[in-house]
């Protein structure tokens, strides 16, 4: 997919962009890691075995506290692109917002449906203690709200 941000784009706040890099990364069957963060800036890289140096995203806050994309570097020299547990689709933040995307939830909802439906929509596999997580979690935010 073409990069959800650009160089110089001004981003709301931290959760927005998390949201973007967690999309792109799904999409494009990368992970990548947090190398430094503070308050006022973030570098992102791929986590991907030989990709250190290359795909980069990195930001910092503006004189306007606003946090501003300073340096893109959208390619990748990551060869092998190995499913690993830490994958961003395994991730608790991304499976969920994406899960209620597709899925009504529900106590019926299964893992199995969740797995499925992801595997439909994105073509990855996500593991089942993950979806297992996941599927609590929604289900009790959704009780905690009612
Ligand atoms: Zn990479």
């Amino acid at each position: 997919m073409n990069a959800p941000i650009v160089l110089g784009e001004i981003l709301r706040d931290w959760s927005i962009l998390k949201e973007k890099l967690e999309g792109w990364a799904v999409c494009d069957h990368f992970a990548f890691r947090v190398k430094n963060k503070d308050q006022r800036r973030a570098d992102y890289v791929c986590w991907m075995e030989g990709c250190s140096g290359s795909w980069r995203v990195y930001v910092s806050k503006n004189q306007a506290d606003e946090i501003e994309v300073k340096v893109l570097a959208e390619r990748h020299t990551c060869i092998s692109r190995q499913i690993t547990p830490w994958e961003t689709y395994n991730t608790q933040s991304w499976l969920r917002r994406t899960v209620p995307e597709h899925l009504f939830v529900t106590r019926d909802m299964t893992i199995h449906e969740i797995l499925e439906s992801i595997q439909f929509n994105y073509g990855v596999a996500v593991n089942s203690e993950a979806a297992r997580l996941a599927r609590a979690s929604l289900i009790h935010d959704r009780i905690e709200h009612q």
